[in-house]
């Protein structure tokens, strides 16, 4: 089975407009003449419609952060999955920041896979322990609640991407080791596995997500279950994303 890497940039709350504009243009003519890695940028809402627009004819997709589960009514300050449709192919979902600040459960994450996939969006669903959680040996046990909570078999076939984010090594300078995040990241397929079997254990993309820099990513793309990276502060330095997509491409034997 061969699975097409896939690196992330997640934006975070970064940018005004323009300079996400900015970005997006410097970015998106090296990302386009990389071969055999598919790319994916996660500006802020309000960057989403002017950033489409940049990257309208080429191969480069776009992602939100992160949406609500209803599809319209009283919910101020919310975006719906139907008015991401049409613009974004992907969305961020169950991202730590989102657990920990904004108080996201299990439940509303999957809530929100489910309303994702109904409307043709490919969610990028984040799992991941924290420091706490990793020290008392409890990482395993905490990424099945977290991945058994939104199982369902429809969402694989709606193209959802896991994201393996150690909490620890978010935005902090300290990543897993690559030996690590492929230990952990081959648990996580096996337990897909026990669920669903071969096929779609197989067939889904797993990424790891925690200080990913050009200097590093090399070690965790060449780990057999490693898919490629999402991606936070260094997705924000144009030259650092696209060194980290060449990698990716290198590593995985593609040549550019
Ligand atoms: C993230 O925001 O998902 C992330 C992994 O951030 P960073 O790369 O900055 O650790």
């Amino acid at each position: 089975m061969t699975r097409i890497p896939l690196i992330a940039g997640n934006w975070k709350m970064n940018l005004t407009v323009e300079e996400s504009v900015r970005l997006a243009k410097t970015m998106m003519p090296r990302l386009e003449a990389i071969k055999g890695v598919e790319t994916v940028i996660c500006p802020s809402f309000v960057s989403l419609k002017a950033v489409q627009d940049v990257l309208k004819d080429s191969s480069i997709k776009l992602g939100a952060q992160n949406m609500f589960y209803e599809e319209a009514g009283a919910f101020t300050g919310e975006i719906s999955p139907n008015m991401l449709a049409g613009i974004c192919d992907y969305v961020i979902l169950g991202h730590s920041e989102r657990r920990r600040i904004f108080g996201e459960t299990v439940e509303i994450i999957d809530l929100k896979i489910k309303a994702a996939i109904k409307n043709l969006l490919k969610p990028i669903f984040c799992i991941g322990e924290t420091l706490e959680e990793n020290e008392t040996g409890r990482t395993e046990e905490v990424l099945t609640h977290q991945l058994m909570a939104s199982c369902d078999r429809v969402y694989f076939f709606g193209g959802l991407v896991i994201a393996y984010e150690p909490v620890w090594a978010i935005g902090t300078g300290k990543s897993a080791t690559p030996e690590k995040a492929e230990k952990t990241i081959s648990f996580i397929r096996h337990l897909i596995h026990h669920r669903h079997g071969g096929e779609i254990a197989d067939a889904v993309r797993i990424l790891y997500g925690g200080s990913v820099t050009p200097d590093n990513i090399t070690g965790f793309i060449a780990q057999p279950n490693i898919d490629g990276a999402l991606v936070g502060g260094a997705s924000l330095k144009a030259d650092d994303f696209v060194d980290i997509t060449l990698e990716a491409a290198a590593d995985k034997g593609i040549s550019n």
